[in-house]
């Protein structure tokens, strides 16, 4: 597997580009974090040279994004975003450019989405190249489109999310202009692909302050549109759930308790418009059906323990309930009786083997059906009861129950 490049890989790439009499700088994202002295997780390189020619100099480059003016130089593993200076065209899908054009430097930095994303670095002679006033705009803490708002977020009205993004990352404000087109047309956030919101507000939520981000969609008026049903009911709450689950650093969990008290189907139908992993959405489906079950759990019937903490989101869902039982409570008690229990509980007999299979029953002249499935449910229970220590106790119970 290839991870984003470390800065000497992106190094030896810019290097040997400008050896081949190419211009090339490192751009975006890592000039920004550079300039902030924030860690930088990858190495974004522009240069005059085409992917073509970029294929020419390096032995392994994919060229999947080509006619978009980008070539991914892999280097021991690791991978280099190399993207021709460019300028987009028309956007018709809101997405991407329809065609993009070479261009100059300066027009490569018009053509990104905020001014303190659009400027690039010579770490050869150390100089910022900035055409859009992104260090002025650092300094002052600002998100602030490059260009008109209203026409920059026309082209992509995903950018509306990136501006709430990069404002709560950084701490920083969004310049007013920008903010106002925001508000104007947070609406047609609707129109951008359910995937790409899904990307955008996974990102938020991995951020140590998601619930400011939250709180940043709310005064933008873009929650409303990006999560309806959640906005309409509940969503304080939601937020105040957010904030205090951020410090696990876990999406599924931070998704959990944002959607998890919702009508299933409703939380479902909005993740499946996102494109969400079936690991995801099971954990919110998870939150849901035992939204309250720290009430009663720790009194549960042994089995019924059992196949709760073989779930892959117990842990999860165990600090959930902590939450959900302090905030409701001003304690923990249930919280700690259920870790109580599970601490209890030899590992090995949490989902053991089950003594008796549908293979069994059917050899003992059960036939397919409903009763089949009742009758090896409930041999499965008493195994986790401790009801019945052998095989041979489970088939004698089988018998009796047929
Ligand atoms: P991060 O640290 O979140 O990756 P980044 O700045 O690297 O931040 P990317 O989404 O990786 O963000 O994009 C890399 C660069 O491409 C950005 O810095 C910006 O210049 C440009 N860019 C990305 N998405 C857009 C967009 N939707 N519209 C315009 N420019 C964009
Ligand atoms: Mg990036």
């Amino acid at each position: 597997m290839a991870t984003p490049a470390t800065q000497q890989t992106a190094m030896h790439v810019l290097r040997r580009l400008r050896q081949a009499g190419y211009c090339a700088y490192f751009a975006g994202g890592s000039v920004r974090d550079r300039l902030m002295k924030c860690r930088t997780h990858d190495y974004d390189i522009a240069t005059d040279a085409t992917p073509k020619q970029v294929k020419q100099l390096f032995g392994h480059v994919l060229l999947v994004g080509a006619q978009f003016g980008v070539a991914v130089v892999v280097h021991k593993k690791e991978t280099v975003e190399v993207a021709t200076f460019r300028t987009d065209a028309t956007y018709t899908d809101g997405r991407r450019p329809d065609a993009v054009t070479f261009a100059t430097p300066r027009e490569d930095a018009l053509r990104r989405d905020f001014t303190i994303n659009g400027m690039f670095y010579d770490p050869v002679s150390r100089e910022v190249i900035d055409y859009v006033g992104g260090q002025r705009d650092i300094e002052r803490g600002l998100i602030r489109t490059i260009g008109s708002p209203d026409a920059r977020f026309a082209e992509d009205y995903l950018r509306m999310m990136r501006a709430v993004r990069f404002a709560v990352r950084f701490g920083f404000t969004l310049e007013p202009a920008t903010r106002r087109a925001i508000k104007t047309y947070a609406a047609r956030v609707v129109g951008v692909s359910g995937e790409r919101i899904c990307d955008e507000l996974t990102k938020m939520l991995a951020l140590p302050s998601a619930a400011e981000a939250l709180v940043m969609l709310t005064d933008t008026g873009l929650a409303a549109h990006v999560l309806p049903a959640r906005f309409a009911v509940g969503w304080d709450g939601a937020v105040a759930r957010v904030a205090a689950l951020a410090k696990h650093k876990d999406t599924t969990l931070m998704l959990m308790g944002l959607l998890g008290d919702m009508p299933a189907a409703s939380a479902n139908k909005r993740l499946r418009h996102w494109g969400a992993s079936n690991a995801l959405r099971d954990g919110v489906a998870v939150a849901h059906s035992h939204w309250n079950a720290w009430r009663t759990l720790a009194d549960a019937p042994l089995c019924t323990f059992k196949r709760m903490m073989a779930s892959e989101h117990f842990g999860r869902l165990r600090t959930l309930w902590r939450l959900l039982e302090a905030r409701e409570t001003g304690a923990t008690r249930q919280s700690r009786r259920i870790a109580r229990r599970a601490g209890g509980i030899d590992p090995r007999q949490v989902a053991p083997d089950p003594f008796i299979t549908g293979g069994d029953l059917l050899a003992m002249g059960l036939t397919e059906g409903p009763a089949l499935g009742t009758i090896l449910n409930a041999l499965y229970d008493a195994q986790l009861n401790e009801e019945l220590s052998s095989r041979r106790a489970a088939l004698a119970m089988a018998r009796k129950l047929i």
